[in-house]
């Protein structure tokens, strides 16, 4: 029999939002009592005021707790102090959940370790923290397991917030077909959780008998499931009732699970909870057997509503996963220019299906695939093509496609930007091409558009609206939406949320998918864990507002600022670049590609991209951070960001942060003076100027013991590093001294003199002149001062950046006209002409044509069609980040491949000194850790007769620092192919030398004189 809840006053919650807590003596006993990190200052509250959401709410204070005491001793405190707790994993949450007044307590930097894996069983005992990548690593190794749902942020989202919000992914279909089922709570064996009152229990599937021994027992867990076995018996009919029964039901509390037929199972009644009720200090979760070999097919058709009108034909073959793009979200990726390759491997369509199978072999995995397209094109309507991948590679690269969905449609060029909001939401899986359908139509009638893609074998459907979050017409409109959008996915059988959970943004709107009764309901199984309403309060029941707490709003009003850079892509605003970076949390990867190499070693949130662009945003914002450009703690997590481009490139919607970095530098330092390290690094090429008329002098201060230390600590170097040598003789010199242009009638290149090669490693470049030339161009290595301003951007000296550009714009503005190409050697040099140099100077017609001019070396002798000499070595090749940034190093590669070299290209990710950034005091650690990371083992592991080959200086300073190994240049391999042999550093001749000397006399004199003659004249 049915018994109806029973609306219940005691469990009216206290209004959200009124938090009176002593900061400081919270703080006090915190740092008293635990060994972890209490952060309770401005910019550490202001990093973790947001996540991926479209919300903002300033914490109390962060905890990064070292051990489970820990996390018990920050509750404890909190609850003296009457301070909410919110925990936090990967942070990457799209629905508000993590954002909170609450005393954050972030598990990811120390408590993420796989505890236990017993393959018997197929459990594995995993602490909170830990990344979902790292376990599925350890477990496929070790056991041939893994685990099922994957969210696509699965290199960096935890276990911890997966359980937190039941989340799921691609091979959530898997492990419905033959795992557990397809959530988490699927997943979850057992739970170790605490509650706000420092109950502390371990939670499962709680059999009848078992059940009521506990209760008997008495005690805070008897008297807790008592509580919970009387609310499930008044609300169970409800339950079944109301509750959908879809695969990706993920909205509201699992109260289903408290169910017999679900064994009274506390352990998934928790997940998907989203920090509301208990913290997780461990978890059991469930692993299944890793299929040896999988394939991917896709389908394409006639338009994404016909794509999802197949899904149910297509999951009756049992596939391992099953996803849905359509082409609004391929159009959006060609704007972006996002993996214009990826794209062409999709067969013919404007709607598709990916679908994976696996199996023990190939041939069975690739049958699977066979018999789902015969059967397709029999009977599926409007079946446009297929393709089928079976290596892994191939396979990735479409994967990149449909992962690439948030970033691809976040900020388009000539679109509106977009966010999140209506961005999870499921049907049944029969369904999806109906509510496909119908949601553009509903959306079209607000002038909302969007991609529309998404886990389809499960009904989940993802997109990213051009919502307008800053007026009070364009939110109102935007909370309209919501009510109709969420009545559609209703009607249909359907849930708010699919996978991201209610957070704030869905939790609203719950009593229309569940009822006032089971919304009552929630609310009491709330007060049952939570009776002081204190974990991660406002949110799933009694939620603050969906329009409360914006992040933006009617009242974002960021400081203006005037810019060096144009920030074209962002409408000519700093603000709106701070704003780019939407918190998928990429840039929290542990490896792979090159961002975010001071997360990687320090696994920091205000070392992420993330933590920097979220900085920088609550910069311009003023509370709490105050002080605007002289803030100390912006500087600090800015100080870290060695300027790689790692996230030029890598992060989804191309995060500027060497450009956001450069442009606080100018304005914190504008009218005050820079650290000594400013003046001695980022005027480096006046610096070697200077020394290049005396060389052997300035190498006798700075390689002679003693004297080197005091150059150093004078540059505020760090002092493990080492002053480098200056050549003898400079690129310039060199070639000046040669006897003519050698191939007078070929094709004239210009060979930019950087001031790395041009003063310290001078046989890179002969050995680039030789080379050019043996390909048959005139080469032409022009005189003068040179510097493409590399540095500066380093220290902020934007001015004078831009002066250098014009500058060198002006001087060869023949050449550029005429079209000469001008060949770089040293990466980051070559950079700037492509990179800064359209940031800094947009409009200049002969700028733009500049940047389309200038090549690395490798990618110009690749793109002419050079054929380089055979050198079938063995050759460990690690690519400059800027390089990366900027093209890429294939044609380096294709360079050795085509000279028969034995290739071994590492994901070394930048190898930690970037520029003069891992010589700077205070980074030398940090800087050779992330050398550590992979590039230096690897360097040092290469056997004697590897060739290394780094085209960047600072990449081969730090190897041979670090690794005593001696990396060549391309260039210089190729000589090495040509000749036999290494060019060797040129000497100056006797001529020069004379003439050197003579100058510098002839200086001397002058500067004595002058100096004699203004002391004279000096009024004493
Ligand atoms: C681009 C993008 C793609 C995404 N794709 C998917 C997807 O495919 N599938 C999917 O399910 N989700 C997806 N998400 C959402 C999100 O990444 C996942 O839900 C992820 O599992 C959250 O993990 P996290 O470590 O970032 O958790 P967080 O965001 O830090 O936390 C999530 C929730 O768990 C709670 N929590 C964290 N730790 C604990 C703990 N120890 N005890 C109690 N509660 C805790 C938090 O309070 C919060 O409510 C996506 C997000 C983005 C930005
Ligand atoms: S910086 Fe890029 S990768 Fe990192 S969270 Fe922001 S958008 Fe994501
Ligand atoms: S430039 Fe490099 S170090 Fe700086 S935020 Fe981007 S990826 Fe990280």
């Amino acid at each position: 029999m049915r018994v109806a809840a029973k609306p219940d006053l005691r469990f009216r919650t206290p209004p959200v939002g009124s938090v009176d807590v002593d900061r400081t003596a919270l703080r006090g006993q915190l740092e008293a009592e635990l060994e972890g990190e209490v952060r309770f200052r401005p910019g550490d509250r202001a990093l973790y005021a947001t996540g991926g959401s479209n919300y903002r709410m300033i914490p109390i204070g962060v905890v990064l707790p070292k051990s489970t005491e820990d996390v018990l001793a920050t509750i404890a405190a909190c609850r003296e102090h009457g301070a909410p707790v919110l925990s936090r994993g990967g942070g990457t949450s799209l629905a508000g959940q993590i954002a909170n007044v609450a005393v954050v307590i972030d598990f990811s930097k120390y408590l993420n370790q796989v505890l236990d894996i017993d393959p018997q069983r197929k459990l594995a005992r995993v602490q909170p923290g830990l990344i979902l990548d790292h376990l599925r690593r350890q477990a496929v190794a070790e056991h041939g397991l893994t685990y099922g749902p994957d969210p696509s942020t699965h290199d960096h989202c935890t276990l911890g917030g997966m359980i937190g919000n039941n989340s799921c992914g691609v091979h959530s279909v898997m492990s419905q077909f033959y795992g557990p089922g397809p959530l988490t709570a699927d997943q979850v064996e057992e739970l170790d959780v605490v509650t706000y009152r420092g109950d502390r229990f371990t939670v499962r599937e709680t059999p009848e008998p078992e059940l009521d021994r506990i209760i008997s027992a008495g005690g805070p867990q008897g008297e807790l499931y008592a509580k919970l076995r009387d609310l499930r018996d008044r609300v169970g009919d409800l339950v079944r009732e109301r509750y959908p029964n879809i695969p990706r039901r993920v909205s509201g509390y699992n109260l289903d699970r408290l169910l017999p037929e679900h064994g009274f199972d506390v352990a998934a009644a928790l997940t998907g909870t989203e920090g509301t009720c208990v913290t997780v200090l461990e978890a059991t979760v469930r692993l299944i057997d890793n299929p040896r070999v999988r394939c991917l097919l896709v389908l394409g058709f006639a338009d994404s509503g016909l794509a999802g009108d197949h899904v149910p034909m297509v999951m009756a073959h049992k596939p391992l996963g099953l996803e849905g793009i359509d082409d609004v979200l391929l159009e959006d990726m060609t704007l972006v220019h996002l993996h214009d390759e990826d794209k062409s491997m999709m067969p013919k369509g404007h709607g598709f299906l990916l679908v994976e199978f696996g199996g023990d072999t190939k041939e069975e995995a690739d049958a699977k695939a066979n018999d789902l397209v015969a059967e397709i094109r029999k009977e599926g309507k409007h079946f446009l093509g297929w393709t089928l991948y079976d290596d892994q590679e191939a396979e990735e690269h479409v994967w990149q496609v449909r992962e690439a969905g948030l970033g691809a449609t976040a900020f388009i060029p000539g679109k509106a930007d977009t966010y999140e909001g209506w961005e999870d939401s499921a049907v049944p899986p029969e369904r999806v091409g109906d509510y496909i359908r119908e949601l553009r139509k509903v959306a079209a009638q607000y002038g909302y558009g969007s991609a529309l893609y998404g886990h389809y074998g499960q009904g989940c459907i993802h997109a990213r609206w051009n919502f307008d979050l800053k007026t009070k017409d364009g939110i109102a409109t935007f909370r309209r939406f919501l009510d109709d959008a969420a009545d559609l996915v209703l009607s249909m059988g359907g849930s708010l949320s699919g996978e991201h959970g209610d957070g704030q943004s869905r939790a609203e709107l719950l009593p229309k998918m569940f009822g006032e009764e089971l919304v009552e309901a929630f609310r009491e199984f709330k007060s049952i864990w939570d009776p002081d309403w204190k974990m991660n309060p406002g949110k799933v029941v009694d939620p603050y507002r969906i329009t409360d707490n914006l992040r933006l709003g009617t009242d974002y009003a960021p400081l203006p600022v005037d810019t060096h850079f144009s920030f074209g892509d962002d409408h000519g605003s700093f603000a709106h670049a701070t704003v780019r970076c939407v918190g998928i949390g990429k840039c929290r990867r542990t490896e792979g590609g090159v961002m975010c190499p001071s997360f990687m070693v320090t696994r920091e949130e205000k070392h992420t991209t993330r933590g920097r662009a979220h900085l920088l945003f609550e910069l311009l914002e003023g509370d709490p951070l105050e002080g605007a450009w002289s803030n100390d703690e912006v500087f600090e997590a800015l100080d870290l960001c060695l300027s790689c481009k790692g996230c030029t490139n890598d992060c989804p919607v191309h995060v500027d942060m060497p450009t956001l970095k450069s442009e606080f530098l100018a304005h914190r330092y504008r009218g005050r003076l820079r650290p000594r390290h400013a003046y001695a690094f980022g005027l480096i090429d006046q610096a070697a100027r200077v020394a290049s008329r005396a060389p052997r002098l300035v190498n006798a201060v700075t390689q002679t013991p003693g004297l080197s230390r005091l150059a150093t600590a004078a540059a505020g170097m760090a002092p493990e590093r080492e002053v480098p040598a200056f050549a003898p003789q400079t690129l310039q010199d060199w070639f000046a001294a040669r006897d003519g242009p050698r191939n007078p009638g070929g094709k004239t290149v210009l060979l930019w003199p950087d001031t790395f090669t041009n003063h310290f490693h001078t046989e890179v470049g002969v050995a680039a002149v030789e080379a050019l030339e043996d390909a048959g161009y005139r080469v032409v290595v022009p005189e003068g001062h040179l510097c493409c301003g590399r540095p500066l951007y380093d220290y902020g000296f934007l001015g004078l950046a831009r002066r250098y550009l014009e500058g060198t714009i002006d001087r060869f503005r023949d050449e550029i006209r005429a079209g000469t190409p001008i060949v770089g050697l040293e990466p980051s040099c070559t950079a700037v002409f492509k990179d800064e140099l359209g940031k800094m100077l947009p409009r200049d017609e002969d700028g733009r044509r500049l940047a389309k001019q200038v090549f690395h070396f490798g990618e110009f002798l690749e793109r002419e069609g050079y054929e380089p000499p055979s050198l079938p070595r063995k050759v460990l090749l690690h690519g400059h980040c800027h390089h990366k940034a900027t093209g890429g190093i294939g044609s380096e590669q294709a360079l050795l491949e085509k000279m028969g070299a034995d290739i071994d290209a590492p994901d070394s990710g930048c190898c930690g000194l970037a520029g003069s950034w891992g010589y700077e005091a205070g980074h030398y650690d940090v800087s050779r850790a992330i050398g550590e990371r992979v590039l230096l083992p690897e360097a040092r592991k290469a056997s004697t007769d590897t060739l290394l080959v780094a085209d960047g200086f600072s990449c081969r300073t730090q190897i041979e620092h670090g690794a005593h190994r001696t990396p060549l240049h391309i260039a210089q391999v190729l000589a090495l192919a040509r000749t036999g042999e290494v060019p060797s550093q040129p000497r100056r001749t006797l001529q020069q030398t004379v003439t050197r000397t003579g100058r510098l006399l002839v200086g001397a004199l002058l500067l004595g004189g002058a100096i004699y003659a203004a002391r004279r004249a000096w009024p004493t």
